[in-house]
Order: structure tokens, then sequence, then C-alpha cells
């Protein structure tokens, strides 16, 4: 069985529930998560906001606003009144409940069930409509069987079992619709999985269920070999090792949340992207294949900074990297880059919310100095050190660009180049010329 999940474009007016919809029945059965139609879940956050500042009037407004727009997309989505009908009804107690929650205490609680509500609107409206078109289709709650453990993390163990025993509840349909995000906690409240969590869900249920494949419909074709926003003429790249993907959704490709296809790693499920503008493209292809010797693609993440701590204490020294490191964290900062000689370290980070007192602590170990406004250039592929000419290939792309620091070895999958954000584009552009053309 495959596991589908669309994100809020894919859903984002009724003609893309149709066209999803027409996507999805092909006769092969599978379970569809969905996310919220796209801009809900930043409403519904307006919403909460709102209510938290005690002015209740704006949220009510806001409320009904969105009602509006959702009654308006009945109208549009459904041919036969009964099934009309009984979606009104449903968003109407929907909408209820969200005004409701202005006469109780506002908790986070209050605030994550607000803004479950999309996912439950857009997965009811799909629901209707294909049961309007004949099709045999089962909506399950994410709530039954998705849930977090004491630490806040998916409790897999618990998720295997339940969705297990949901689904076998009642075996007999082609389609399975649930909510992508949202979830209950350990104490069985409502909870999510962070924003853009949707693409969680899926790998989640994926991994429970041993599916054949995940795939993760977007409005882009796939991940790009080079940031398609800075650099002209990108191509997606077919196929990607689970790392690969990793490294590169970490570093920047925003079209996948890095930690979300860990669970699919570890079932050994591949999970492919594919566009829903253009669903016979053949998208990305995720999986524990390694491709020898190819470099695959290129990112970049913007605002970091970058730590110099030089030492002559640090010669021989045994135990500076620990107390340096402990600074960090400390203020609860992570690193990303680290590079170090024999006087010094230097390395970088991506929040530098506590960058003064990291710096009025460093201080006590050695000369510091800081550049901010930096930015981390990742080039992902088969980077092992045994195989030759692929750094220099890839430095020498890199010979026109002052260079602020550069790590290798750290994995088999990249090389990383710290610049100035100011010649970020020319980098990317060098490396496209050089290791894609
Ligand atoms: N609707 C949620 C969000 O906008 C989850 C998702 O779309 O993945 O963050
Ligand atoms: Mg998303």
């Amino acid at each position: 069985m495959k596991i589908l999940k669309f994100g809020g474009t894919s859903v984002g007016t009724p003609q893309r529930m149709k066209d999803v919809s027409a996507l999805i029945t092909d006769g092969r059965r599978k379970i569809v998560v969905l996310s919220a139609m796209s801009g809900t879940t930043n409403t519904l956050v307006e919403i909460a906001d709102y209510f938290k500042k005690g002015n209740d009037e704006a949220g009510h407004t806001v409320i009904n606003k969105l009602r509006t727009k959702y009654m308006d997309h009945v109208e549009q989505l459904y041919a036969d009144a009964d099934i009309a009908a009984t979606t009104r009804q449903f968003l109407d107690e929907v909408f209820m409940h969200l005004h409701s929650f202005s006469d109780v205490p506002y908790t986070p609680t209050v605030e994550k069930s607000i803004l479950a509500q999309g996912e439950i609107i857009s997965t009811n409206m799909v629901t209707n409509y294909l049961r309007e078109q004949g099709v045999k289709v089962r909506l399950i709650s994410a709530f039954d069987f998705m849930r977090l453990n004491p630490q806040g993390e998916p409790d897999m163990a618990y998720i295997k079992v339940a969705l297990k025993r949901v689904i076998d509840a009642d075996p007999d349909f082609d389609i399975c619709i649930t909510q992508g995000f949202i979830c209950l906690n350990a104490e069985g409240e409502i909870d999510n999985l962070q924003r853009g969590g949707s693409d969680y869900t899926a790998c989640l249920i994926g991994a429970a269920v041993r599916a054949d494949e995940i795939q993760i419909w977007t409005d882009i074709d796939g991940m790009h070999n080079n940031d398609p926003r800075v650099v002209e003429g990108t191509t997606p790249v077919r196929q990607l090792n689970f790392e690969e993907a990793a490294e590169l959704a970490y570093f920047g490709a925003k079209i996948l949340h890095p930690t979300c296809i860990q669970p699919a790693r570890y079932a050994g499920v591949p999970v492919r992207l594919l566009n829903t503008m253009d669903p016979s493209a053949p998208g990305t292809l995720i999986n524990n294949e390694m491709q020898k010797g190819t470099i695959k693609a290129v990112a970049a993440k913007d605002n970091i900074t970058a730590i110099k701590i030089v030492s002559s204490r640090m010669l021989l020294a045994t135990g500076f990297l620990r107390k340096v490191f402990e600074i960090f964290e400390t203020y609860n900062t992570s690193i990303d880059m680290v590079t170090t000689s024999e006087v010094g370290v230097s390395l970088s980070i991506d929040n530098k919310s506590r960058l003064v007192p990291i710096v009025e602590k460093l201080k006590q170990y050695g000369t510091v100095e800081v550049n901010e406004n930096m930015c981390i250039i990742c080039v992902v592929g088969d980077l092992s050190w045994s195989n030759v000419g692929f750094e220099s290939l890839v430095t020498a792309a890199m010979d026109k660009i002052p260079v602020r620091m550069v790590s290798y070895g750290g994995s088999n999958h990249n090389i990383s180049f710290l610049v100035s954000e100011a010649d970020k584009k020319a980098a990317l552009q060098a490396l496209s010329e050089r290791l894609f053309k």
C-alpha cells in the first residue's frame, strides 16, 4: 500500500480538491494524508493569538470571515445537495467550536485545538467529495492513532499498534483519508507535529504500516539540484539517498522538513516527492541507495554567524573544545559547522539570539571574532573520502569566492563552505556551472 500526502496548496481551492480526488482514484488502495487548505493554519494562528490577547471580538470576526470562505467552497465543490448540506452542517459545528474557545481560559491546548481545525476541515471536505463521486472512502481521525510520548516525540510503538487497530476495524475501503500535522500528546490532549508537520505524519504512517512508498505531493517537481530562486536552469534531482536528502533539507531545500523522513529511513520505506501541478513528472525518489560518484545538489542556508576563538592556550591542551562547546550548550545554541587549527577553532551558528552572552563567556578562553550575515553553501553527493577528485572539483568551482570556512569529512555526503551572504548568488551559480552543466 502507498501513502500519499498532499500539502496545503495541493488542496488550496475547491478545484484543487477535485484534481487531487481525481489523481488518487486510480483503483489502487491507499492512505491519503491531507494538510489544511493553504492559508488556513495561518488564519487559525491569528485567531488563537487574538483570544490569547483577550481581543475576543477580533477573534470572532476572523472566524466569521473564514467561515464565509469555507461556505463558498462548499458551493463550488459539491453537486449533490445532501452532501453539500451535510458538509455545511459539519462546518457549522467546527466554527461554533472555534467561537467557543473565547469562553475558556487560554492554554497551550486551546491554541493547539484551534490550530487542529484546518486539517479536520480539509479531510472532511475531500472525504465528502469522494463519497459524492462514489468512491469507497473512509475517514480516520489522526487523534485515534497519532500520539506523542512524554518527551514530545512521536510514539512509534503506539502509533503502529493503534493505526493497525483503526484500519482493521473497517478495512473495506479503497481510499483512507486522515489529517496530517495533528496528534494527541502523552496526556491525551490535542497537540501537533509542528508547523509543516504533515510530511512527518505521512512518513510516520508509512513507517508504521511498512508502506511500499510514501509520496509527498507539493507544487514543485521534486528537489532541485540548486536553489531555483537564486540560480536559473536548475533541474530536479531524480534520486537521493536518505542522508543526502536530510542534508539538503537541513541546509535550505524548503520542500521537505529535515527530520520528517527519518521514520521512513529507519523503516526502509522509499519517499517520492511529486508535483500535483504536473503529476506525470518523475519527481525525486529518496531511498537507501547511494549512487556512486555523483554530486547531486547544492543548497544554501542564510543568516549564519561565524565565531572564531583563537588561543595559544589551545596548543597541546586537552579539554579546550569541550569548554568551548559547553558554552554553546549552556545557551541552548546548536552549532552547524566546525573547523579547527592548532591554535583556534571556528564554528557557525544559525540562531544568534544568545550571541552576546556566548561571546562574553568565550572571551575567557581566547580572542573572539564574529562575522555575521554569512551563508552555508552545502554540496551533497557521493563525497566519501576514498573517492578522488570530487573535493578538488567542488573547491575549484569556488575559486573566485572568498571562503571563510570549509568542512569536509563529517559525513560521506557533503562538503560545506561558509561564505558571506553577499557572495551566495555567485557561489551557487559557479557551483551549478561547474558541477551540473
Ligand atoms: N497545516 C499545517 C501548517 O500549515 C501543517 C502542514 O501543512 O504540514 O503548518
Ligand atoms: Mg508543508
